[in-house]
């Protein structure tokens, strides 16, 4: 992509009143844009970022042979009422359709899920099952003040399994916390995202969140550093208890962003919703389910929070938008960088080509930085002179010379 064709250019500032890191570092970088409280646009950069996100979540949640569809956002009232959930859940946008029909924008799809289960499972023969989906929910949330951490209308991956007994579920459970796990590592948040105890006593075992430590979290989290376990604040009686796992060391307060959180729900839809299937025995039981989410575009705002320094965003390889933002401070023979990015391409690797002649060097070094791409490839009078390119990576302060030839290689590629 061409730098000079790009539909969004850097800000200097944006609106006061979007305090936190994420909000800030995207909506001047032009990764988002803001509507209003809560409700942002995903530009064509933020687009790839989320994409790219949702990529590994896809081919994390196909690899636990739960199959991807693709539920409607509006829902009819009965299905609430069924629920109980109609008058209950305090952040549900309310519509009325035509013919004065009660509607609402789905916030989450138990009451969708649950139904349509009933149209393909009857018998234990038709079961285990999961499908999920990657999608806009909404919620009237109170104070939307976090960037994409918390919004209004925001992305989400849900996953929903159907077993016909519990020891079925919790294997599958099981299995979904490791895939969690695989995705968070791919976006760059491996050893600081943790397991952590979601509700006390009792239902310990029934629900869990996945939590990113990082100052600026809304959640605060007590972690054992020794098993790497953390129970959330809102839950915790004594402040000085041990460790629910190892019974050792005390625990170590933290703020932490949630991520993700997957529960045992076993019969709380099945019931309402009738859902059952007979038993090899002719019985007729209620199914079992497990649902399971994590806020995508909420990963992207919590990988903004952790991965960041004073000049801007440090994207992780799988995520960002380009690998290389390659820089051209030629001013006479620009038919030389256009070549280079024109053989980058060629090589498969993704690159986002500063060609712009009107814009200083500085300028162009500063954007780069904000925009936070792995790789920031340097072609200069001085460095076409010695047949090279400068490269250096976003994390880190030295650069190095390397001769066209070998660029390549450098990338993993043959030559
Ligand atoms: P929270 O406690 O943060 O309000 P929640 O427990 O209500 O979230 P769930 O209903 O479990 O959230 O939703 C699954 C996931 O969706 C969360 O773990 C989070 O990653 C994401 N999520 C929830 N609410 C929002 C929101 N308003 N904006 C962005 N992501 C969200
Ligand atoms: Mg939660």
């Amino acid at each position: 992509m061409k730098q000079s064709h790009l539909f969004t250019k850097t800000h200097k500032n944006i609106s006061q009143q979007d305090v936190s890191i994420n909000a800030q570092l995207l909506e001047r970088a032009g990764y988002i844009s803001k509507l209003m409280a809560g409700v942002y646009t995903f530009l064509p950069l933020g687009l790839r970022v989320l994409t790219k996100i949702e990529t590994i979540v896809r081919e994390e949640m196909d690899a636990l042979g739960s199959q991807e569809l693709l539920m409607p956002a509006l829902q009819p009232r009965e299905n609430w009422e069924i629920s109980g959930r109609w008058d209950t859940v305090d952040i549900l946008y309310k519509l009325k359709g035509a013919g004065d029909r009660d509607l609402l924008l789905g916030p989450t799809h138990e009451e969708v899920v649950t139904p349509l289960g009933k149209e393909y499972i009857h018998s234990y023969k038709d079961l285990p099952q999961a499908v999920y989906q990657i999608q806009t929910k909404f919620r009237n949330e109170a104070r939307p003040k976090s960037g994409l951490l918390r919004g209004r209308e925001f992305r989400m991956k849900d996953l929903y399994s159907f077993h016909a007994t519990e020891t079925d579920l919790d294997a599958f459970y099981d299995k979904t916390i490791e895939r969690y796990f695989k995705v968070f590592k791919r976006c760059g948040l491996a050893d600081i995202t943790y397991l952590t105890y979601a509700s006390g006593g009792i239902f310990s075992k029934y629900s869990h969140e996945f939590q990113t430590v990082t100052k600026y979290g809304e959640d605060t989290i007590y972690l054992c550093e020794h098993c790497k376990v953390a129970i959330n604040k809102e839950i915790i009686e004594d402040l000085k208890q041990l460790c629910p796992q190892c019974n050792k060391k005390e625990l170590v307060e933290h703020k932490a962003i949630e991520v993700g959180n997957i529960f045992k729900i076993m019969t709380r839809f099945s019931k309402p919703f009738d859902l059952v299937y007979t038993t090899e025995h002719d019985e007729k039981k209620l199914v079992v389910m497990g649902c399971y989410g994590m806020g995508t575009s909420r990963l992207m705002g919590t990988v903004v929070e952790v991965l960041h320094d004073e000049r801007g965003i440090i994207w992780p390889e799988e995520i960002a938008p380009f690998k290389i933002h390659l820089i051209s401070l030629l001013k006479a023979d620009i038919d030389k960088a256009d070549d280079l990015y024109n053989s980058l391409q060629k090589r498969g690797l993704e690159v986002l080509y500063d060609d712009r002649q009107d814009v200083s060097p500085g300028q162009k070094l500063m954007d780069a930085d904000l925009l936070g791409m792995p790789w920031r490839m340097i072609i200069s009078p001085k460095t076409v002179a010695h047949h090279s390119v400068e490269i250096k990576a976003r994390g880190e302060r030295e650069a190095k010379l390397i001769d066209f030839q070998a660029i390549p290689e450098f990338f993993g590629l043959d030559r």
